[in-house]
């Protein structure tokens, strides 16, 4: 049975010596966030997901949810337990604002306790992260009388959220959705319509649920610009918060499916449903971007979760594991064989799932602190660019994170050889859980477009300049560091490829789009890798700083941190080349078969 241990050691270097959060003391979120206080919050909420959600992974996977014919949805066996020790921990409302029942906290944090819940169990740590995500769309975008009645409750638990975007015959087309919605004497709307793939929408962990459904209002214009985004309760709520009859919402049926088997796919059917408008008319998707924003940062994390929970194991397997002797001779003379993690191609592989997770989880606070300045920072200046920075880095973190997640896993699953694929070990489940986090909340082919067709661009590509001077900044005042000098320079390197990438695209994409489409994956990765690169680069410095002032308990983790990152400039970082090779071939032999040569 797999195994998790919550890095909390690794979140605090990163708080603390990488990012220094006590920078930002003066700001609403973080004055609360003393370290104490943050230091509680990881080691509770580590703690319950190792102890307590960690076991019902597997019995979670082989029992899956149970549609009942009366049209509920049951969760598996333990998990309205674990989820009432979720609530009673406030790990939902960690940075939602106080006057809403939260605790007001950074989102950097919430992000770190969604990673240790997605390790633990992705199924269930979706239930909370859909209702964080319904949280900020309606914070950000409903009346306050909507806020006031929901959004406290959700908080609390008692009331979970979902998104309902996609229809059976729309995922990525948006524009296509036909679900309806028709305005009411009374300021409400009735909602008709079919949606699918509905996650979290049906369960019995919470009295209500709160769906976020995306429907035109009748006589709307075609397309995207005539969807609207409504709050459609399971339950009606009266103003006081206590719940009234039924609305005319429920389950169809749930999916059978490859992994998450213990989160509901749910069928959702809106016969005549009361909803109510969040956000203008016609401005609903531009509302649930907001959500998706969010979202998708946190489907970036469940990417890094499973790469993590899946190293844990197969470090510890390849530990454990005795199969031929080290090439240099034997290490452990009176075993009959050394273990495997003695062999280089073994190392290799664990080095590279190591060196990706510290980085990515770097990535993720980065752009999470960016979500927490994006709303916080005292100037509009210093709010624009971190706004830019989220909007720029979220398809990045989404389509790099869960891309690389899945093939971590895999390979993860690859130390085990054929025991890996045996379900009595876990790491299957590990594979089948990672798959999905690629596909939803937008494919990430969808990701490397929007990044490539509308965040290179936007504001006439003000935020791609603000990451490369950055990049180059750190660079430049770190370049007479000869410590620093082995992550620097093929930093640098990949800079300048992701530079012509994007000087390329300029030159090539505008007349011919083909070019940008076919060149867009690479690009995406391009980018992460050189994201990835530079987090190395403020991690290596931060462990050689530390060192110097004499860390005597942290000396083993600080040097490990380097050796990792040295692995990932010498040996991942290169691959940029490759893809800027790719993407300046253009979409030429990509495009020319005919469609009936397929
Ligand atoms: C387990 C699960 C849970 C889900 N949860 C939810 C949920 O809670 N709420 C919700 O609303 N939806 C949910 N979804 C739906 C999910 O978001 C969609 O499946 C996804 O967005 C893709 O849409 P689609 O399946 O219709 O694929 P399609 O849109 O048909 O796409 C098929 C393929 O074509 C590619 N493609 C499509 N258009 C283009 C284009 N213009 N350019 C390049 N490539 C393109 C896509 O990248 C993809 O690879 C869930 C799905 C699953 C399987």
């Amino acid at each position: 049975m797999p195994t998790y241990k919550a890095p909390v050691d690794d979140i605090l270097f990163l708080l603390n010596d990488v990012f220094h959060i006590e920078r930002y003391a003066n700001l609403p979120a973080f004055a609360e966030a003393s370290s104490d206080v943050v230091a509680a919050i990881l080691g509770e909420s580590g703690k319950f997901c190792e102890e307590v959600l960690t076991p019902l992974n597997r019995s979670g996977d082989e029992e899956g949810c149970t549609r009942h014919d009366d049209g509920r949805v049951t969760t598996p066996k333990g998990f309205t337990a674990a989820y009432k020790q979720m609530v009673a921990g406030g790990f939902i409302g960690i940075s939602v604002p106080t006057e809403f029942g939260g605790l007001g906290l950074p989102v950097a944090l919430t992000q770190s306790v969604n990673e240790f819940l997605a390790s633990a169990n992705i199924s269930f740590a979706m239930y909370p992260g859909l209702t964080q995500g319904a949280i900020a769309a309606i914070l950000a975008h409903a009346s306050d009388e909507i806020k006031k009645l929901y959004v406290p409750k959700m908080v609390a638990g008692e009331w979970t959220g979902t998104m309902n975007l996609t229809e059976p015959h729309c995922g990525t087309d948006l524009g296509l959705i036909r679900s309806k919605a028709v305005r009411q004497p009374d300021g409400s709307y009735k909602i008709t319509g079919t949606k699918i793939f509905i996650s979290a929408g049906e369960h019995d962990l919470a009295d209500n649920i709160v769906h976020l459904v995306l429907a035109r209002i009748e006589g709307a214009p075609e397309g995207t610009r005539g969807l609207s985004l409504f709050v459609v309760p399971k339950v009606l709520p009266k103003p006081d918060g206590s719940l009234g009859a039924p609305n005319a919402v429920s389950c169809g049926s749930i999916e059978e499916k490859m992994g998450i088997h213990a989160n509901s796919t749910c069928v959702m059917n809106y016969d005549g449903a009361s909803g109510w408008l969040v956000a203008d008319e016609n401005r609903g998707l531009n509302a649930m971007f907001t959500m998706m924003n969010e979202a998708r940062l946190g489907v970036g994390v469940q990417g890094l979760a499973l790469s993590e929970v899946a190293y844990q194991n197969a470090a510890a397997y390849a530990k454990e594991r005795l199969q031929g002797r080290a090439l240099t001779g034997p290490k452990y003379p009176d075993k009959p064989a050394d273990p495997i993690i003695v062999h280089p191609d073994v190392r290799r592989n664990l080095m590279a799932i190591k060196a990706f997770n510290e980085a990515a989880r770097a990535l993720v606070m980065w752009t999470a602190l960016k979500s927490d300045l994006a709303r916080h920072a005292e100037n509009d200046k210093e709010r624009q660019a971190a706004d830019d920075h989220m909007g720029l880095l979220t398809p990045v973190i989404k389509g790099v994170l869960t891309d690389q997640g899945f093939a971590n896993t895999v390979t993860a699953q690859q130390m085990f050889g054929g025991h890996g694929y045996i379900k009595e070990w876990g790491m299957e489940q590990f594979v089948r859980d990672a798959r999905i986090p690629m596909i939803y909340e937008g494919a990430n082919g969808i990701q490397a477009l929007d990044l490539v067709g509308r965040k290179l661009g936007k504001d006439g590509g003000r935020a791609v300049t603000a990451f490369f001077a950055e990049v180059q900044g750190f660079l430049k005042d770190n370049a007479g560091d000869a410590a620093l000098k082995p992550y620097l320079d093929p930093l640098a390197r990949a800079l300048e490829h992701l530079q012509q990438a994007t000087m390329w695209f300029m030159q090539n994409a505008l007349a011919k789009p083909d070019n940008g489409g076919a060149g867009a994956t690479d690009y995406m990765q391009l980018f992460g890798l050189v994201a990835l690169g530079y987090m190395w680069a403020q991690m290596a410095k931060a462990a050689q700083s530390k060192l110097k002032e004499g860390a005597d308990g942290a000396a083993a983790r600080l040097n490990a941190k380097l050796i990792t990152g040295r692995f990932f400039v010498e040996r991942i970082l290169p691959e940029a080349s490759a893809h800027l090779a790719r993407i300046q071939t253009g979409a030429a032999s990509t495009m020319e078969l005919p469609v009936e040569a397929f």
